[in-house]
């Protein structure tokens, strides 16, 4: 059978029938264009048609979310579950609270978490939900309602051992525990159904830092095969959320200099490095009085804020998008490029689109693609599932020990796998492959289900 042919014709089936999903297309043409090797070596996963079961979702739950305003005035926002994939473990996946999250950018998340979770090493199945609802500029009763309503539906599809949402974009800590709370009332059941919980009922330590520290243990990982590291590099991270700003502080401890962010405003350049005392204000900014990064210059005016624009300008030796995904151009990869960037790791997912990847590939930098290199944050999140299992809590240490473990062994099976299927040093190739190769053997052996 000619491997190519029969993936091209795949993927066109893949257009023609959901022909609007196009990020969901995308996931999903990166993927299947690096397993021609394994496809070829083994025609099991063809006969066993596992390409045509891995696209579909085994389920997904769309759902009406109304809620009152604090004007009085209903609102009636639409929520979602797309519970992918359970060949590995139960779904497992974070919940996006953002005026774009509509089903295909929600099938879209979920097929890459799928792939994610089965790199991290833990028993999980993947799985995304989220809705339309904006929660900036809400109240914090507002966003109660809304996440109260939002759980009145979802109760029913989750649960420990079914599905165990988590937070994303727009859902952190303070949604999780509206959604929490409403569950428990619902259920009558202290379970550890929700992950990013916080530390004094039920959550892991290190869990908020853990994507953002993830990406940092991985770009370093990724360096030391080249017998390079962070120490006196410049780095940019793009987005100053829960990944971003964990990212830039552990970046900072492991030595490099983080001198480029940003928000939903504008970027930041500070060519003296965002050290701990600028941090702390960023993150007092953005997860307290959840305020504009343009306040960042009146507290330090040395640095520049940057209107309306993108941070991938500014030189650096390191970038790291950690906003959303499509974030980064063909056009932005090359000014990295020219600029002298040699090690592009992705803390978003699917931030790059393929054409900034291709000149990644060819210009031979270092690419790790997000399904790997933010892994962290979901492989706490099993941590601590785990904790929660065995009603006990590890330390700041014991669960940092653990990521760099996961992270590592991500890493060293990403470069297996790759070198395995003739494609050394293509982070992508073996991303995909390793996580593809998990789950299809799971599908195989659980029969049609
Ligand atoms: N939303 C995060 C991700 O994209 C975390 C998911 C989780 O912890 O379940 O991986």
């Amino acid at each position: 059978m000619d491997i190519k042919q029969y993936t091209n014709d795949f993927l066109d089936r893949i257009i023609r029938r959901d022909p609007a999903q196009k990020v969901f297309q995308q996931a999903v043409k990166e993927v299947i264009g690096t397993l021609t090797p394994v496809l070829t070596q083994n025609p099991k996963y063809i006969q066993e048609k596992v390409l045509e079961r891995i696209v579909e979702p085994e389920r997904m739950i769309i759902f009406r979310v109304p809620w009152r305003d604090d004007k009085g005035e209903i609102q009636v926002n639409r929520g979602f579950r797309v519970q992918y994939n359970s060949a590995l473990g139960p779904y497992k996946g974070g919940i996006r609270f953002h005026e774009t999250v509509t089903a295909d950018s929600l099938k879209f998340l979920a097929f890459e978490q799928t792939f994610k979770n089965s790199l991290t090493t833990l028993p999980l199945g993947g799985g995304k939900g989220g809705s339309d609802f904006d929660t900036r500029g809400k109240s914090d009763n507002e966003v109660m309602r809304f996440c109260h309503s939002f759980i009145n539906e979802l109760y029913h599809h989750i649960g420990y051992h079914t599905d165990i949402p988590a937070g994303d974009l727009g859902c952190g800590a303070r949604e999780i525990g509206y959604m929490f709370g409403q569950y428990k009332k619902l259920t009558n059941d202290f379970t550890g159904a929700f992950t990013g919980k916080k530390p004094n009922w039920g959550g892991s330590l290190l869990r908020p830092e853990a994507t953002g520290y993830g990406v940092a243990y991985f770009a370093q990982n990724m360096l030391a095969t080249r017998g390079d590291g962070l120490k006196g590099k410049t780095a940019i991270v793009s987005g100053t959320g829960n990944v971003g700003t964990f990212a830039i502080e552990k970046l900072t401890q492991l030595g490099a200099k983080v001198v480029g962010c940003m928000d939903y405003d504008g970027s930041i350049y500070d060519k003296d490095g965002i050290d701990a005392e600028k941090l702390a204000f960023i993150k007092d900014l953005v997860f307290v009085r959840r305020g504009s990064l343009k306040e960042y210059v009146k507290k330090f005016p040395k640095a520049e804020f940057r209107p309306g624009k993108k941070t991938w300008d500014i030189p650096c030796q390191i970038a790291c998008p950690t906003a959303c995904e499509n974030e980064l151009h063909t056009e932005d990869a090359k000014l990295l490029l020219k600029n002298g960037c040699i090690c592009l790791t992705e803390g978003s997912n699917m931030p790059c689109t393929p054409g900034a990847i291709d000149a990644f590939q060819d210009a031979g930098i270092l690419y790790s693609p997000g399904k790997a290199s933010n892994a962290g944050g979901v492989a706490v999140s099993g941590l601590e599932m785990t904790q929660n299992s065995m009603r006990i809590y590890w330390t700041r240490e014991e669960v940092d020990q653990y990521l760099q473990k996961i992270m590592r062994d991500i890493h060293q099976n990403c470069l297996q796998a790759a070198e395995m299927f003739g494609l050394k040093g293509n982070y992508m190739a073996g991303a995909n492959i390793a996580g593809f190769i998990k789950i299809a053997d799971a599908m195989i052996d659980q029969g049609l289900v």
